[in-house]
């Protein structure tokens, strides 16, 4: 069966991971995190004290990060690594959060980061998850998915991820953080969170992680069908 690229962008904590996650297991496919990209690279530059309005300063700073993503077996899931240490847990920390974005708007970071996602992507079979997937890593994916969700409910599903995690945080602090968020994913020069002309809008408000899974397979299945009728993969089949 052919491979294609599916992007799926849209605000914080609209579900887009989880959802990306179980297609990709659905079809096969491998699932990028670029969040966890930028989360890494946020770290790093925390742990570092990287002056985030120095350019030279960044770029010698990015040289010396590699991320990589292992697999484990016990969890059957993709860990974040950073120089080789697994720091899956420590990036989905609320301070990581409050950071992440600002670090995702330098210019510098982000063509580090989008150069390494297309590299990653090359090959088709991905489900790749973000901001800028659908515009700007991927504007030729062949199925793309714009998530959204009310900000109330995005911020509920939140809370829960977190305490699942053992932090406890308010309500409030968290609206606050997907707010600040959603504000500089969406005013940033370098590519902005914007819904690519041709993604198809998805807002989880009121439907289940297998529904959203389900109609992204769906719409998967529906493109990929299209592509070989219209003659897209001639090559590979042959
Ligand atoms: O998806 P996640 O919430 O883990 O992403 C963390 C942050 O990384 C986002 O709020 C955004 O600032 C940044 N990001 C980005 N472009 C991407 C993925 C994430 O700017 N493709």
């Amino acid at each position: 069966m052919p491979k294609i690229i599916i992007a799926i962008d849209g605000y914080s904590s609209c579900g887009k991971s989880t959802t990306a996650k179980q297609v990709a297991s659905r079809l096969g496919y491998t699932y990028i995190d670029t969040g966890a990209m930028y989360r890494a690279v946020t770290l790093y530059f925390l742990q570092n004290h990287t002056p985030l309005t120095n350019p030279k300063a960044i770029q010698q700073t990015l040289e010396k990060i590699h991320i990589t993503f292992n697999f484990n077996a016990k969890t059957g899931r993709n860990e974040t690594c950073l120089n080789g240490l697994n720091v899956e847990e420590e990036i989905r920390k609320l301070y990581i959060a409050n950071a992440v974005s600002e670090v995702s708007a330098i210019p510098e970071v982000r063509w580090a980061l989008v150069a390494q996602q297309q590299q990653l992507g090359r090959k088709r079979g991905a489900v790749m998850d973000g901001r800028d997937i659908g515009t700007k890593v991927f504007p030729d994916a062949e199925l793309k998915v714009f998530m959204t969700a009310d900000s109330f409910i995005r911020a509920q599903r939140r809370q829960i991820e977190l305490l699942e995690k053992g932090e406890m945080v308010g309500l409030d602090e968290i609206t606050e953080n997907i707010k600040k968020r959603d504000h500089i994913d969406t005013t940033r020069s370098e590519s902005p969170l914007r819904r690519a002309e041709d993604a198809k809008l998805l807002d989880t408000s009121f439907m289940t992680i297998d529904e959203q899974v389900e109609w992204v397979v769906q719409l998967a299945d529906e493109r990929i069908s299209s592509l070989l009728r219209q003659g897209h993969f001639k090559k590979e089949i042959v």
